[in-house]
């Protein structure tokens, strides 16, 4: 058995960063990161473009200025100005290449032919040079920037539909047990619902990975080795659920073992979740979570999201830690850390009732992880504790990639 840390710090040491790539719609590119720099096909802006709505004006000496005609936003006309010559312009539209100022129209008087300028513009007011954001064949973005909405914004201003991007790990999820039903069917005396699968696809999904498939499987011993070969040779991330413990009908170790799977470690100095495994083939990962939903969860926030984080060449790697006043009394037994389901709010915590590893009801009314380490035993009110926040957004948004 290891402790916490060194667990993580097996997982850190053991993942990293997946090389392939891929082509993405920009807009369906969300959350991926570039992996290679871009550079940009044209100037941007691509001409000398008006800021404001006003006039622009050929300079002279003088205030005043003929208006000899107009240019709206998308018009490709240039007209030619004299010294002393101005053109109607708006917001957006091509300067002609002889202006070299703009004046807004709320500092002008205007006649029926002529403009009087409030004081002497300044040369290249209100014009967006040409190539300002950037110019072309420039560096626009380098590898390794993650793509939100801004960058999918300035890619596709720059003309730019797709990208390349480094690839997701493409994820299994394993779920054991002989007592699982599906939800939604009859549930007869004996059995419960199979609720790990989808909880976790609903985690990763809320963390931005869509390439998971969900496969269930009784306790039998041929059938996990058969089920597990296959993933193991073609997924980035088997995530198995339950079977992990010593029971006569856990299989799952054994399965790995005669996979060959490398065992980087086998049960960590925890609770919830003290029968974990990770292990590696090849380049693929394997986790073995207890089938204990709670400590299932737990686990996943605590070790599975630091070998996605890593996999992804994201940062930071481990979920955000921060102390906080505790708001409820908390007595631990001795032997072993503990993550505690409590809820975050604004510096205090409440550490709930209900820690049980099978219950999820006090799970799905946290926000936060409160960590007590071996050796503390009780936890009193405003000692200050280490917490856990968790991601707890949940993006349906991009379900569909
Ligand atoms: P195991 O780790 O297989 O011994 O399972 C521990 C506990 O978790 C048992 O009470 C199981 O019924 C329960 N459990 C295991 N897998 C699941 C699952 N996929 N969904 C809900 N509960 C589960
Ligand atoms: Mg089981």
């Amino acid at each position: 058995m290891i402790s916490i840390e060194e667990a993580i710090t097996s997982i850190k040491n053991n993942s990293k960063p997946l090389l392939k790539t891929t082509t993405k719609l920009v807009e369906r590119a969300g959350g991926y990161v570039l992996s290679q720099d871009v550079f940009s096909p044209i100037n941007m802006p691509p001409f000398r473009q008006s800021a404001m709505d006003g006039y622009a004006l050929r300079l002279h000496d003088k205030l005043t200025y003929n208006v000899v005609g107009e240019v709206k936003a998308g018009d490709p006309h240039q007209p030619h100005l004299k010294n002393g010559e101005a053109v109607r312009i708006f917001t957006g539209a091509a300067v002609p290449n002889t202006a070299t100022a703009v004046v807004i129209q709320e500092k002008v008087t205007t006649t029926a032919t002529k403009i009087i300028t409030e004081g002497k513009p300044l040369p290249n007011q209100n014009i967006r040079p040409l190539g300002e954001q950037v110019k072309k064949g420039a560096l626009a973005l380098a590898k390794g920037t993650k793509i939100t909405p801004a960058v999918a914004g300035y890619l596709l201003s720059l003309g730019i539909t797709e990208v390349e991007v480094f690839k997701k790990p493409s994820i299994a999820i394993v779920s054991t047990g002989n007592e699982l039903v599906e939800p939604g069917t009859l549930l007869t005396h004996g059995k419960i619902y199979e609720s790990n699968s989808k909880m976790l696809l609903s985690v990763l999904y809320s963390l931005n990975f869509y390439e998971v498939s969900i496969h269930k499987i009784g306790d039998d011993y041929h059938k996990t080795v058969l089920v597990l070969k296959t993933l193991i040779n073609t997924k980035d991330l088997v995530i198995i659920t339950g079977g992990i413990s010593v029971g006569d009908y856990d299989f799952v170790g054994k399965a790995l073992n005669e996979l060959e799977v490398k065992q980087l470690f086998y049960k960590v100095k925890q609770k919830p979740g003290k029968p974990m495994f990770y292990g590696k083939k090849e380049d693929t990962s394997i986790f073995a979570l207890p089938g204990n939903p709670a400590a299932a969860l737990s686990c996943f926030y605590v070790y599975v999201y630091i070998a996605l984080q890593k996999m992804m060449d994201r940062k930071p790697i481990e979920l955000p830690r921060i102390k906080a006043k505790s708001t409820s009394n908390f007595e631990k037994k001795r032997g072993r850390p503990q993550f505690l389901k409590a809820i975050y709010n604004k510096g205090k915590v409440e550490i709930l009732e209900g820690q049980n590893s099978s219950m999820l009801q006090t799970f799905a009314l946290s926000n936060a992880l409160a960590f007590v380490p071996e050796a503390i035993t009780n936890i009193n009110i405003n000692d200050m504790v280490d917490v856990i926040l968790l991601p707890v957004q949940y993006n349906t948004y991009e379900l569909q990639h």
